[in-house]
């Protein structure tokens, strides 16, 4: 069950979220973007990186920082 294993650091990294999005509620998000080792590789073959952590982080419009990434996914 890997989902049971993700779900405790997603709770905390959402904390953490919670608590930078509260602090800087007026500015926009501006880590600097960068994405993944894996989803880049899987972007240069025209794929959408598989991995779980990637795949959630990039439905919350982030970069997985699991993986190396940091910061919001830049829009094209
Ligand atoms: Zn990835
Ligand atoms: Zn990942």
């Amino acid at each position: 069950m890997k989902s049971a294993r993700i779900l405790p650091s997603l709770l905390v990294a959402a904390s953490l979220f919670a608590g930078v999005a509260f602090a800087g509620d007026a500015k926009p998000a501006n880590a600097e973007s960068k994405e993944a080792k894996c989803c880049m590789k899987a972007a240069k073959d025209g794929k959408t990186c598989d991995h779980s952590c990637c795949t959630e982080a990039a439905a919350a419009g982030k970069n997985c920082e699991k993986c190396g990434g940091s910061g919001t996914i830049a829009k094209k």
